[in-house]
């Protein structure tokens, strides 16, 4: 089984819709330890890439991906804006020329779009960001796939990690972005950054699976 363009084109409006749904939710997270824009960024950069979306039809995926990086670079701002840009120009760069991406190919994206959220932010797993949700999800992937699990099993289990890895960042006392400038006090409350990068996980299980 194979996500097709179609399939692809429905997940950027799932995670759309899924961060109009969730825009307040994530202002409210970003109140404490941040500056209370995450919602409205996220939703401003996704409303963007809706706009795009007639102009996909005839795309391959990696024009799609790399798109939809420069659209929220231009759009989102804050720290997420060139974060969550670099992630889908990475994986863009990785799915060039294709049509269709089977689970190997998605793997092979996701791991390029997180190592290079981790190389413009320089996070590490642990530091209170979106690493901690997406660096989990990718190594789930990696394994239901060693394990021959189907791309139904492996979405969902993906999705899973990055929920228990964006549950993880309660505890946490940020050392990266803006939540760090409250060391210790930044602890006790969910990481925006890693609670979109859940809620994007898992249309993308809601959409492929
Ligand atoms: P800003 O902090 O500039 O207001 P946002 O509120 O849009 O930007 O995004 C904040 C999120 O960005 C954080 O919750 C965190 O997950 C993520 N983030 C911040 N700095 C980094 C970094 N250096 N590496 C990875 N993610 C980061
Ligand atoms: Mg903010």
């Amino acid at each position: 089984m194979s996500i097709t363009r179609d399939d692809t084109l429905n997940w950027l409006k799932a995670c759309a819709n899924t961060i109009a749904e969730n825009r307040t939710y994530l202002i409210e997270l970003d109140s404490p330890i941040g500056d209370a824009d995450h919602g409205e960024n996220m939703h401003r950069g996704f409303q963007a890439v809706v706009k795009k979306l007639p102009d996909f039809m005839d795309k391959d995926l990696g024009t799609i991906f790399k798109t939809v990086g420069m659209t929220l670079v231009s759009t989102v701002g804050g720290a997420g804006g060139p974060l969550y840009g670099t992630f889908f120009l990475q994986a863009g760069v990785k799915l060039a020329g294709k049509l269709e991406m089977n689970l190997e190919d998605w793997a092979v994206a996701l791991e390029a779009a997180v190592s290079g959220v981790i190389a413009r932010g320089k996070a590490e797993a642990g530091d209170k960001t979106m690493i901690d949700a997406l660096l989990p999800a990718y190594h789930a992937l990696r394994g239901a796939k060693e394990q021959a699990s189907d791309i139904h099993q492996a979405l969902l289990l993906s999705a899973a990690a990055a929920q228990q890895g964006m549950e993880a960042t309660i505890p946490m006392v940020a050392r990266k972005g803006r939540a760090s400038y409250l060391g210790e006090r930044s602890a006790g409350h969910q990481d925006p950054g890693a609670t979109s990068s859940y809620l994007i996980l898992k249309a993308a299980a809601d959409c492929w699976a």
